[in-house]
């Protein structure tokens, strides 16, 4: 991966620990996708003279769903002619593609197994593009995503300092865990919940401060403002990384990023090494992500049960 630890605009970011300045670290999963992610596309042989021609016939009929934008084009033969990438076999029939193709000299069209998936290493890369298809490789997309995350630590620190300390005030039969989520739009607004289960068993703190935030937002629509999703542009701070019930609470309502104090190793749902590794804040199958932050320096939050669903 290059340099282990860079200075970035932003942060100063371990790339193998994924630790933004030391005391945060991004959660996620680091495995791609499984397998290598080969489609089947149309390959055209041209002449070298057509390039131009091909090229703007692709442009003008094409259309693919399939992203094939990580592929080269071209890839010239021994013989000086050129095979050209025309699109998934998905997009388009054969009988098509010949019509799309009319006006272009075609030596030869096949259809062909290529890489469907950008990969995460340069090895990765340069392996799949020998067996396939070339691949335009532009440099790890974990680095550059990791580049473009900002955080206020001192903000981040301050709040869960916050919910750490209404956490040490619970009493009696109450769970310590807390959160508080907090609109980065307007960071007045925010809701602190406590863990309730004693009352409800589902009154997990943040399913808490999710119904919170939907009881201000009725009153809000009342009044006319009207807003998209649920939680969009809200940070959320917690002192247990949540269950997969509150996780994927927080998936639907939206959020932007996640920040706890303690992993739950055996019910968390976040961390790839907690639980059963659902890792839900960035999983695949659905369609909404979220950054998810582990607080690393030491801040005094009781530790719970291990076999307590946050
Ligand atoms: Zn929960």
């Amino acid at each position: 991966m290059g340099t282990k630890r860079q200075k970035t605009a932003h942060h100063t970011i371990n790339y193998e620990t994924l630790t933004f300045d030391e005391v945060l670290r991004n959660v996620r999963s680091l495995e791609g996708p499984p397998g290598e992610g080969l489609i089947h596309a149309w390959i055209a042989e041209v002449p070298a003279s057509e390039s131009a021609k091909v090229l703007s016939a692709i442009r003008e009929g094409v259309d693919d769903t399939v992203d094939l934008k990580h592929l080269k084009r071209f890839v010239k033969t021994a013989n000086g002619t050129l095979r050209t990438l025309v699109c998934s076999v998905d997009h388009m029939k054969r009988p098509q593609l010949e019509e799309l193709l009319r006006s272009v000299t075609i030596l030869n069209i096949t259809e062909e197994l290529v890489p469907g998936i950008y990969p995460t290493t340069k090895e990765v890369s340069l392996e799949l593009s020998a067996k396939y298809w070339p691949i335009s490789w532009k440099g790890n997309p974990l680095v550059q995503e990791l580049n473009e995350l900002k955080v206020d630590v001192p903000a981040v620190k301050k709040n869960l300092e916050y919910i750490a300390k209404i956490a040490k005030e619970t009493t009696g039969k109450q769970l310590p865990i807390v959160t508080m989520m907090v609109d980065s739009r307007d960071p007045q607004r925010r809701v602190v919940s406590v863990d309730s289960r004693e009352t409800n068993q589902l009154a997990h703190s943040v399913m808490r401060c999710i119904q919170e935030v939907a009881d201000h937002e009725v009153e809000r629509r009342k009044l006319g403002e009207e807003r998209d999703y649920l939680c969009f542009g809200y940070d959320v701070y917690t002192t247990h990384e949540p269950c997969a019930m509150c996780s994927m609470a927080l998936v639907h309502s939206r959020v932007s990023n996640l920040y706890y104090v303690n992993q739950s190793p055996v019910t968390g749902a976040i961390d790839p090494q907690s639980g059963s590794g659902y890792c839900i804040h960035r999983a695949l199958t659905l369609n909404w992500k979220f950054e998810a932050w582990h607080w690393l320096e030491e801040l005094d939050v009781d530790k719970i049960a291990p076999d307590v669903f946050v």
